[in-house]
């Protein structure tokens, strides 16, 4: 059995982790967490219900640097649900490093979020829609975003955002650790990591395991 101790984590996101109940890394958590703490950009193939949102989070709370006041780690996501979810999941697992986390997302008010951005913010989590609303507004500052996750790309695409994260990935700093996860990899997602990611590492998990 692998255990989470193997994979290098600081004792504050061990401690999290642990009291999330999690005892072993599923699968793909054990093969993207060693290569996303070498900030590398990947491509991930891995199933519904497998455990892709601990993979990056994990890595994205190890990474980021509590002292920087300006946001340094975009997540993307298709629905408003799953982003108030991923963006619980690392409140969870940066609890004892005080990462902070905020979900941004439409059909809510603006000024709100607006308010919200002006707090110190390590990781943002959000719809396409709505982020690119507060970057073209001014209120997300992009500057020192240095990670991009494109989480579950497959629905991200079915749902029509492909021009919308293009346009965001373009407004992005070219320096950056880009990681996109999907259940199902088609051609569009391939090419979309081949123009925006550099020597992307590969990780597909069979999903017949
Ligand atoms: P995916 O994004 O691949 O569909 P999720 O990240 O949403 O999967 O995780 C699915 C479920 O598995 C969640 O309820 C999550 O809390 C749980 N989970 C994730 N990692 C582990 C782990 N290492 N041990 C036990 N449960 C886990
Ligand atoms: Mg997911």
């Amino acid at each position: 059995m692998v255990h989470f101790k193997e994979l290098k984590l600081d004792e504050k996101i061990l401690r999290a982790i642990e009291q999330l109940g999690y005892t072993e890394p599923t699968e793909v958590q054990q093969r993207v967490i060693p290569v996303a703490l070498q900030k590398q950009d990947i491509l991930v193939k891995s199933k519904t219900g497998s455990g892709k949102t601990a993979s990056f989070a994990t890595p994205l709370c190890e990474l980021v640097d509590w002292e920087e006041n300006k946001p340094q780690a975009l997540v993307l996501t298709p629905t408003r649900e799953l982003a108030v979810q991923v963006q619980e999941d690392i409140t969870n697992i940066g609890r004892y490093k005080r990462i902070k986390g905020l979900a941004l997302y439409g059909k809510s008010p603006f000024a709100r979020q607006k308010l919200a951005l002006k707090q110190k913010t390590h990781i943002v989590v959000g719809t396409p829609g709505r982020v690119l609303d507060h970057i073209e507004k001014g209120t997300l500052d992009v500057s020192k975003m240095e990670y991009l996750v494109i989480d579950e790309a497959d629905e991200m695409l079915n749902m029509g955002f492909l021009e919308q994260v293009e346009s965001i990935i373009k407004l992005l700093p070219k320096e950056r650790t880009t990681m996109l996860f999907s259940a199902t990899l088609s051609d569009v997602i391939k090419k979309l990591s081949s123009k925006y990611m550099k020597q992307a590492v590969s990780i597909e998990i069979d999903a017949a395991e």
